[in-house]
């Protein structure tokens, strides 16, 4: 299993700090966090988490103001990094063609791509989940190679359960990462790992790991709470 924590734009540093602290106990071998780029050399430095990126550079180093290029992450011993997240397509109006150049960018640093891929609550309502996610993944994995794709996490995360305290059924879960599994495997001959994300919790943390087909969690608002992140990671042990 792997444990992912995005933990946004939510904490300070005297905050980050204290997360450090308290979570120091924590078996770090399997637990991602994806801090605001600000305090990657913190993470590394001061904890024992393996350390991701939320979000990356479509360029390589050089003229691109503002940007953090994957040769950078790769330099802080970054080993994973979010692509996709649906904050990022919805406000930034990020689309498959930036989504496909950050997964080069990455693939060529040897960090890992967490794509995330999901579907808005009007197309779950007209039966339209799977076309959507499919067509997410297809227009990038149709351009890699499958030694790219190999080294690809997937993270499954309906848009209306991001935040929400809303989660799709068990059967709803298995049903749509059945459907990813499948695609990848018919169409590249790949098996590759596929997370779940959208309102993960310690409330609902047993009842998902019920569900053997899915491969870990991402996780956003628990992953600031010590307390509730210490307690879905120690149901996962
Ligand atoms: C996310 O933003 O990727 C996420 C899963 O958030 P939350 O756990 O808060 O729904």
């Amino acid at each position: 299993m792997l444990i992912v924590g995005n933990q946004k734009t939510y904490l300070n540093k005297e905050e980050v700090l204290d997360f450090i602290e308290k979570t120091s106990s924590v078996d770090c071998s399997k637990v991602v966090i994806c801090p605001s780029y600000i305090y990657i050399d913190l993470y590394k430095e001061t904890s024992r988490y393996i350390v991701g990126a939320q979000n990356v550079s479509e360029k390589g180093n050089g003229a691109t103001t503002g940007e953090i290029s994957a040769s950078q992450l790769a330099s802080l011993g970054v080993d994973y990094s979010i692509v996709g997240h649906s904050e990022r397509r919805d406000e930034q109006k990020e689309i498959s063609e930036n989504i496909y150049n950050k997964i080069v960018r990455l693939l060529e640093n040897d960090i890992k791509p967490l794509f995330c891929i999901g579907e808005h609550l009007e197309e779950k309502k007209s039966g339209s989940t799977k076309d959507v996610i499919g067509k997410q993944i297809l227009e990038v994995f149709d351009r890699l190679d499958s030694n790219m794709i190999t080294n690809i996490v997937i993270a499954y995360e309906p848009i209306w359960a991001i935040g929400t305290g809303l989660t799709p059924t068990n059967d709803e879960i298995i049903e749509t990462v059945q459907y990813i599994k499948d695609l990848i495997k018919d169409k590249y001959e790949i098996e590759i790992m596929v997370l779940y994300g959208g309102s993960v919790s310690r409330k609902n943390i047993d009842l998902l790991n019920e569900i053997s087909i899915i491969d870990g969690y991402l996780i956003g608002g628990a992953s600031i709470k010590p307390d509730e992140f210490l307690y879905i990671i120690s149901t996962n042990e």
